[in-house]
């Protein structure tokens, strides 16, 4: 409905960011089979298949592109998050997620390369800074301005791996799963338990994400370590105070939450038995059900019938921001190489699904 100004007028947006060729792609003579002919377009060519080879090449559209080039900066500056810090402080529930396969740079893409976070205070001039800490860095930026405001914010930090939630807060209590349960009093599911830091200060968040960042496990895996089988959410909370004219006082809470997938590949790649089996079909579970969700969310017909939150942990902790008058982004992270085209492919279909607002 609108063309420049379009996070006005849809719930649900999709971009794509497309990573450099990596060290190991180059050495093994790899090339990009992914062009960006407009605006907003993915050109996939060399697809493989077919009795007479190759197939044709397929266009995908996004709201919008980010190309290798795109630094971490332009991320914040184009992807829409400013305008989503400002709708959570204005009291909605919103979601952006990073959705691909692994090593496509999700967890780049949101958080940056993990060693920003070991040991030591993060340097904010860091050009390697993912989303999460720009837009923390945009969110105290705001409220300073609004001094007619009082905010309480709080933040925590979940994993969800096999269908457990896993508090990334609170290492302490030796990874005991917590249970999601129902609230009849706020209509909405919550983890019990979870451990939630009031944020004062821009500082109090960046400890939250630096944290969560080292708690995250890892453990290894026939072909993907354990970061590459969980989902992360970071969420904040914001609740803000403001004394109308006539002297009453109107609260509104908001939320904001950041969600780093596990790699969409998990069950074709993975290739083992028992437990691990059982853990690639749950995590399998959640990436299909977040599917479903936000497939029947953005098709008008099925908005309003039955959507399957229930059905997995993730789309239960998501579903008032996914359900509501929130704004979901979901970023679709792509390898530009010969080599992961089927993946890539997969990828850019899933995501593409939901454009059909
Ligand atoms: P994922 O979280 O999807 O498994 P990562 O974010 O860990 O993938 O990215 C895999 C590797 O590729 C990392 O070494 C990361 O630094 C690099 N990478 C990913 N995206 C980019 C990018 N846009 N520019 C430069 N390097 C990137
Ligand atoms: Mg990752």
């Amino acid at each position: 409905c609108c063309t420049d100004s379009w996070l006005h007028c849809q719930h649900t947006f999709e971009l794509s960011r497309v990573r450099p060729l990596n060290d190991k792609e180059h050495k093994s003579n790899d090339h990009m089979v992914v062009q960006f002919p407009g605006s907003g377009q993915i050109l996939c060519d060399g697809i493989p298949g077919g009795p007479s080879g190759g197939q044709k090449p397929k266009l995908f559209g996004y709201n919008v592109v980010f190309e290798p080039g795109a630094s971490q900066d332009d991320v914040l500056q184009y992807s829409g998050i400013k305008r989503i810090i400002e709708m959570a402080i204005e009291g909605f529930s919103c979601t952006a997620f990073c959705y691909g396969q692994t090593g496509s740079g999700k967890t780049h893409t949101l958080t940056g390369p993990p060693d920003l976070f070991y040991g030591r205070k993060p340097d904010p001039s860091d050009s390697r800074h993912g989303l999460v800490f720009r837009a923390f860095l945009y969110l105290f930026q705001l409220l300073q301005e609004r001094k007619d405001t009082n905010f309480i914010l709080k933040a925590s930090f979940l994993e969800i791996y096999n269908e457990k939630v896993i508090d990334l807060l609170n290492s302490g209590s030796a990874r005991k799963p917590l249970a999601v349960r129902w609230s009849k009093k706020s209509r909405g599911f919550f983890v019990e338990n979870l451990f939630t830091v009031d944020c004062e200060e821009l500082d109090d968040l960046l400890a939250v994400l630096e944290e969560g960042m080292r708690n995250r496990s890892v453990g290894s895996h026939r072909m993907n370590d354990y970061s590459s089988r969980s989902h992360t959410i970071l969420s904040v909370h914001i609740t803000s105070e403001q004394q109308a004219e006539n002297g009453v006082f109107i609260s509104k809470q908001g939320k904001i939450n950041f969600v780093d997938l596990a790699g969409s590949e998990m069950t074709k790649k993975t290739n083992s038995e028992g437990k691990t089996l059982e853990e690639a079909n749950n995590i399998n579970k959640s990436l299909m059900v977040l599917g479903y969700c936000i497939a029947s969310l953005s098709d008008s017909k099925k908005r309003n019938g039955h959507i399957p939150y229930r059905d997995s942990k993730l789309t239960k902790l998501l579903a008032d921001s996914l359900a509501g008058n929130g704004v979901t982004l979901m970023i679709a992270c792509v390898s530009p190489a010969k080599s992961n085209i089927s993946e890539t492919l997969n990828t850019l279909r899933y995501a593409a699904r939901a454009k059909k607002i």
